[in-house]
């Protein structure tokens, strides 16, 4: 972590910037291994040109940044003081750039900080940051293994639970349940959608009972340890139609298609377009509306996205979801997704589940 802020520094030395400010709570985590969710309450990482990096922290958290926080010198503020008053007096007297996280702070915070700092110019460092967290560390790897391999022991287990007249809402309730009693969270709102419902690539579960014959789609994944898991499966509940089972085969050709694209060096917009022309080839073009990945790692879709568009190239390190789908309004859908690791030859596959159609119910 340590490392991580060195390469920050360098990059102020190289852009000439006086002043990095952190304040995205998964960003002061990954910098300085302190983990905490703020809410209002301000939360700041402090880089400054030619002096040691400090933290300003709600007093409540003091204790906890002491005990995981590599950067050491910490300072607090009360409910009742004013944060920027805090930091005004721990900053040079002039300051003529700020360098902070724009798709982050909120014009009340900036408000806030011109307030206290004066007429200073705010400096994006999102590229920096991108770039640093798009090349994991095999410990990070390992994280997000970890995650992979737990959400894939919820799914296994939860999916017994398909029997005639549970619901969705049923099915996504005990996937969440076994994820927090293995100590993890759910990274986002467990997917459940079944029949028709799985036509809807962003449907929410509910009360929709399930019943021979759909297709169920299933997406889940976890948090721990600060890392995520991200993974789609879609099964059969009984015997499903011709058609079903049709697009199916598509959706697992094209996911495998996209898999094999990967290596580095490639752009990700041919990962994109190895699982379109799959499914287009097969006549269901209309019927993949997304892109067909995303990065993952300490937040659920981070730096690249993998689309039909980006000339940005994969490289070594990076782990991205690959993701194909087809919808069918009214009929079903299905999609198949897997996390993948960037090698330094190719690609490894961190998912074992099974992609072959599986009937249960
Ligand atoms: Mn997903
Ligand atoms: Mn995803």
């Amino acid at each position: 972590m340590i490392n991580r802020i060195k390469k920050l520094y360098a990059h102020m030395e190289q852009t000439n910037l006086e002043v990095i400010l952190i304040t995205l709570p998964k960003h002061v985590y990954y910098l300085t291994g302190f983990a905490t969710e703020p809410h209002e309450r301000f939360l700041g990482l402090l880089l400054l040109k030619g002096a040691e990096p400090f933290l300003i922290v709600p007093a409540l958290d003091e204790e906890a940044a002491k005990q995981q926080s590599l950067v050491t010198r910490i300072y607090t503020h009360t409910d009742t003081d004013n944060p920027y008053h805090v930091l005004k007096r721990l900053l040079p007297e002039t300051l003529k750039q700020v360098g902070i996280e724009k798709n982050h702070i909120t014009l009340q915070r900036c408000e806030e900080l011109m307030e206290v700092l004066g007429d200073v110019t705010f400096v994006d460092v999102a590229e920096p940051l991108r770039m640093l967290r798009a090349n994991k560390s095999v410990e990070e790897i390992e994280r997000i293994r970890i995650a992979v391999r737990l959400v894939e022991q919820v799914l296994e287990e939860g999916i017994r639970k398909v029997k005639p007249g549970v619901t969705e809402a049923d099915i996504a309730a005990e996937l969440e349940y076994l994820m927090k009693k293995a100590g993890a969270a759910p990274a986002f709102d467990t997917t459940v959608l079944a029949g028709e419902k799985s036509a809807l690539p962003h449907g929410s579960p509910g009360s929709r009972v399930i019943r021979e014959g759909d297709l169920l789609l299933c997406d889940l994944g976890v948090s721990i340890d600060g890392y995520l898991s991200d993974m789609t499966r879609t099964f059969a509940v009984g015997e499903v139609s011709e058609r079903a089972k049709e697009i199916y085969g598509v959706v697992l050709d094209a996911n495998l298609q996209a898999i094999e694209a990967v290596r580095p060096g490639t752009p990700l917009a041919d990962v994109d377009k190895a699982a379109r022309n799959t499914i287009t080839g097969a006549g269901y073009g209309p019927y993949f509306t997304h892109r067909v990945g995303h990065g993952l790692g300490i937040e659920i879709h981070e730096y690249p996205s993998v689309h039909g568009d980006n000339p940005d190239l994969l490289n070594e390190g990076m782990v991205i979801t690959i993701e194909p789908g087809i919808y069918l309004p009214g009929v079903g859908g299905v999609r198949i997704e897997d996390d993948v690791w960037v090698t330094k030859d190719g690609v490894e596959v961190l998912n074992t589940f099974t992609k072959q159609l599986t009937i249960i119910g």
